[in-house]
């Protein structure tokens, strides 16, 4: 799950949010804003972290969301809605999301994978 899909989704769903860092402590990362208020927050210590909580995050806060209903392929600068979830490990966070024709780039090297139809 890539950050930057992650926030642009968010912003164009109209759903805030923010990241700071402080060396040696990571990152703070935000769902909201500072005028209406934060609904929830974290502290992370990657950026993939931040992508994934943010990710779930506003799923669980927004379910109603354009965000929570719609997927973009996950493949850098591809940008079409994803048709598909690879989900290929047994951790929440072991999946991607795939427009038809990259899913055979976006299939990792995990024994197994398991392709959901999401649209
Ligand atoms: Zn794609």
């Amino acid at each position: 799950m890539k950050l930057n899909h992650v926030i642009q989704e968010l912003y164009a769903s109209k759903i805030n949010c923010s990241i700071s860092s402080f060396w040696d402590r990571g990152y703070e990362v935000k769902l909201g804003n500072q005028m209406n208020g934060f609904k929830d927050s974290e502290s992370v210590d990657t950026l993939e972290e931040a992508a994934i909580w943010l990710d779930a995050a506003a799923r669980r806060h927004y379910p109603v969301s354009v965000y929570a209903k719609r997927r973009q392929c996950c493949r850098i600068g591809c940008g079409k809605l994803a048709d598909y979830r690879i989900i290929y490990g047994p951790s929440p966070d072991d999946w991607t999301d795939s427009c038809l024709a990259d899913i055979p780039e976006m299939m990792t090297d995990a024994g197994w994978h398991e392709i959901v139809r999401v649209r």
